[in-house]
């Protein structure tokens, strides 16, 4: 999905306008991509609509990149269907917290039980899980197993005792041992069928969970998002884990899910091991389906933070290799309003903050920095190669610094240039479309 949805958009970025077939044209592409991907039908019908209301309107048509605004209203609205913000778990005010884990046979409920638990864990909490599969052979001994892996307590009774009763039981044994989250592990089946229904209602009646978690397979794409719906429908959930997501390459499940069920993805797991989980973030997720990392954020500081037409003159400038120590200096302003540095550089990928080790920007340093490149002649400024000691010395003696001063932002600007090559780089990587890792 994400290369395909690269595809269709990256035609957009490199135009300096747009008109309304261009993005036309575009959105059938990000239609099929999302189609293909096995995301629902009517969702991908509102998506559409819901970008096209947005990109056609005369503020991203005329605005300076078009292209760019209409990738940015894609990851908007992906992120919107998603669900826009984090959901969390939500723990009772009176202790125990009890989640029912539910979901059809195979998709990860007991795995991800135990996950949960371990994560609980490292809050701090005291945990318990429950047996509560009885049906499945060697089910007990395997959450056993997980249980013992998280370090976590498992309470079970067998499988000749009725998992209403069991769960019953858990209760009391919890509250004795002061477990304040419950997680119960009950029985799936290869389909939704009436029985594990009634089950599930029956437990949950008696429990009353704050939680109703369904586990899904991502993998199973357009039936996942079924079953979420006939599980909520019947039973009521609370939220949604997607699990096995490192084996899903189209996204369609986590793209639907939560507009078709309007029910939260809570967690997403992505591997067998029990670190494998993490809360689910819309916009993370949008993102990494776009295939952009961080760099829609970047751009949004970038544009509301320099000055456009400063912007193209620099980029002129390092295309031409020209960038000077005034263009230095007057750079420096400029990136102290985009923030701490050490943020931004976070956000460009594959750069790391250690390749700006050596650039400091705070108002003292822009202070003597600006002196001593005003001590330099014109010259020096054009072409800093030409500083040897001699015209070292006398800049610092000029600027009321040090021989070590003049050199450490000789250093900087290096460094600077070498950063800004990067930015223009990426510039024209987008300009061409080129994907983003
Ligand atoms: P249950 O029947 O719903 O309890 O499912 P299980 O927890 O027993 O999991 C079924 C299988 O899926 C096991 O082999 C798990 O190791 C595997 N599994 C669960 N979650 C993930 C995941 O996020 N990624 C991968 N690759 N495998 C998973
Ligand atoms: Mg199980």
């Amino acid at each position: 999905l994400s290369e395909k949805l690269q595809n269709a958009l990256s035609k957009l970025k490199g135009k300096g306008k747009l008109n309304e077939k261009d993005v036309d044209l575009a959105m059938r592409e990000v239609k099929l991509a999302l189609l293909e991907a096995d995301v629902n039908f009517k969702v991908v019908k509102n998506f559409i609509n819901d970008v096209k209301k947005r990109a056609v309107g005369s503020e991203v048509m005329n605005s300076l990149t078009p292209g760019q605004q209409v990738v940015k209203i894609v990851n908007d609205e992906l992120t919107k269907l998603m669900g826009e913000r984090e959901s969390k778990i939500n723990f009772s005010s009176s202790p125990p917290t009890i989640i029912l884990m539910c979901g059809l046979q195979g998709a990860g409920k007991t795995t991800t039980a135990a996950k949960l638990s371990m994560s609980f864990k490292k809050q701090n909490r005291r945990p318990l899980l429950v047996a509560c599969d009885i049906y499945r052979p060697a089910a007990i001994k395997q959450l056993e197993v997980v249980g013992e892996k998280a370090q976590v307590p498992v309470f079970s009774m067998g499988d000749k005792i009725n998992p209403v009763d069991i769960a019953k039981a858990a209760l009391e044994h919890g509250k004795k041992n002061g477990n304040d989250v419950i997680i119960i592990d009950t029985a799936g089946r290869l389909h939704i069928d009436e029985d594990l229904m009634a089950e599930l209602e029956n437990i949950k009646n008696v429990l009353n969970p704050e939680e109703v978690l369904l586990v899904v397979d991502s993998m199973t794409g357009q039936d996942a998002v079924n079953v979420a719906e006939t599980f909520d429908e019947k039973l009521g959930i609370t939220g949604v884990i997607l699990t096995k997501l490192d084996g899903d390459a189209r996204g369609g499940a986590a793209l639907s899910i939560r507009a078709v069920t309007n029910k939260p993805i809570k967690f997403v797991a992505m591997g067998e091991k029990l670190e494998d989980l993490e809360p689910f973030h819309p916009d993370r997720m949008a993102s990494r389906i776009l295939g952009m990392g961080d760099v829609l954020t970047l751009i949004e500081k970038a544009q509301s933070a320099i000055d456009a037409q400063k912007a193209m003159e620099l980029e002129e400038k390092l295309r031409t290799q020209q960038f000077t120590l005034d263009d230095f200096l007057d750079q420096l302003d400029q990136m102290k309003n985009l923030g701490p540095l050490d943020q931004i550089v976070g956000m460009i990928p594959g750069l790391n903050s250690k390749a700006l080790k050596n650039v400091d920007v705070n108002e003292k340093e822009l202070v003597k920095i600006k002196a001593i490149i005003q001590s330099m002649t014109k010259k020096e400024r054009q072409d800093p190669s030409i500083i040897d000691s001699g015209r070292k010395k006398r800049i610092s003696v000029g600027s009321g610094t040090n021989i070590q001063e003049v050199n450490k932002l000789l250093k900087q600007f290096k460094e600077t240039k070498k950063m800004m090559k990067r930015f223009t780089d990426m510039g024209k990587m987008f300009k061409k479309g080129g994907g983003m890792k």
